[in-house]
């Protein structure tokens, strides 16, 4: 069978060496006779996991003791409702920077609950896609917070500068991000992502809430999204997600073996270096996103020609690049290549582009 790589934006790759060894043992776990997922998560075994994936993620982030790490349900959109339901407080805005198609879908949720204040950042540099940089967001004093998406996973676009903005809370959502480098979480209140991208299967969100922030929730938010029954139960107010968790911390434990994160921040950069330099060094193909703001995460790229994108994917797909097509709001082609995503993969992308070229250029 031809190696696939597998570019979707997500659910997307797992690593290969995680997948055979949930393999191996889905069936007899841990010499129980089932599966993980066919135990109480009240069991002692799964608890196990659980505080073993807690303590791996808090080693790979460098998670200061004064912030709760939730595993919970409902995706990063669950997160665009629970943020303003647990943190607005006594306050009827919230600065929402606005970069992009996910940021934008944050927006609409908040508008349930507050009157955000919309910060449009989006700029062209050499009349391309850019943001601008943060000193020149107009932050509003009366804000309960300011919530942004540092990795537009349609878009392609990533604000790649640590938020420094004083005691103001700050809120990430870094669903397609996390884990693909160092970040300081202490400049941080909030840091969300749903598991599916850069984490484990779809099912668990990851959520990363400082201690002073817990208590403050509206009473209408349903507990189920509530961070501080989450932080209080551990977790497991109801059932959580058990096999996406187990999973997700097997991921945890093979960054861990590669090195962490400073590892992963090389082999992504090294990664994007080589794809965008692919796209750059042709005439054929092009990327509309500014130098300062391209994701190593999610690359999208144009031909001149679009009535080529078609058969460019038909045949990416033939070839074992798998699930290249672009977003329908961008067009074109996207390559997501997120940790699991081995330099090979890429490579073999680049190759198959430069083909496709010489033969349809
Ligand atoms: N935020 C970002 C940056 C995303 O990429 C996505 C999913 N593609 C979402 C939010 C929505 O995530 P979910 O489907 O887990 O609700």
């Amino acid at each position: 069978m031809t190696q696939v790589y597998n570019f979707s934006a997500g659910p997307a790759m797992i690593p290969a060496e995680v997948l055979r060894r949930a393999e191996q043992e889905l069936c007899n776990w841990h010499g129980l006779g089932t599966s993980v997922m066919e135990i109480s998560h009240r069991s002692k075994e799964f608890i196990q996991v659980a505080e073993e994936s807690e303590r791996d993620i808090r080693e790979l982030m460098g998670i200061p003791s004064n912030y709760k790490v939730l595993f919970c349900h409902g995706g990063a959109r669950a997160q665009f409702a629970a943020v303003p339901m647990n943190l607005l407080g006594d306050k009827a805005t919230a600065d929402y920077i606005d970069g992009g198609y996910w940021a934008h879908s944050a927006v609409k949720e908040a508008q349930k609950y507050c009157t955000p204040n919309v910060i449009d950042v989006t700029t062209t540099v050499n009349g391309k896609r850019g943001i601008l940089p943060m000193n020149q967001w107009a932050l509003n004093a009366d804000a309960a917070y300011v919530h942004y998406c540092p990795n537009e996973t349609i878009d392609g676009v990533a604000i790649d500068e640590e938020p420094n903005f004083g005691d103001k809370v700050v809120i990430a959502d870094y669903s397609s991000s996390i884990l693909s480098r160092p970040v300081d979480v202490s400049r941080f209140g909030v840091i969300y992502a749903g598991a599916q991208k850069n984490i484990g299967p779809a099912g668990l969100t990851l959520v990363i809430v400082r201690d002073d922030l817990l208590g403050k929730a509206q009473k209408a938010l349903p507990s189920i999204l509530d961070y501080s029954v989450l932080a209080e139960n551990d977790s497991m107010f109801n059932t959580p997600p058990t096999f996406a968790w187990y999973l997700s911390g097997m991921v945890f434990k093979w960054l861990k073996e590669q090195g962490g994160l400073r590892e992963m921040e090389k082999r992504n950069q090294a990664k994007a270096e080589l794809l965008y330099g692919a796209i750059d060094h042709s005439d054929f193909y092009r990327n509309d996103v500014a130098q300062t703001n391209r994701s190593w995460m999610n690359v999208p790229f144009q031909m001149a020609d679009a009535s080529l994108d078609k058969l460019f994917v038909q045949e990416a797909f033939d070839a074992g690049l798998h699930a290249l097509k672009g977003h329908r709001v961008v067009g074109g082609m996207r390559a997501s290549i997120y940790n699991a995503m081995p330099i090979e993969g890429v490579k073999a992308l680049t190759d198959f582009m430069a083909d496709f070229e010489k033969r349809h250029g």
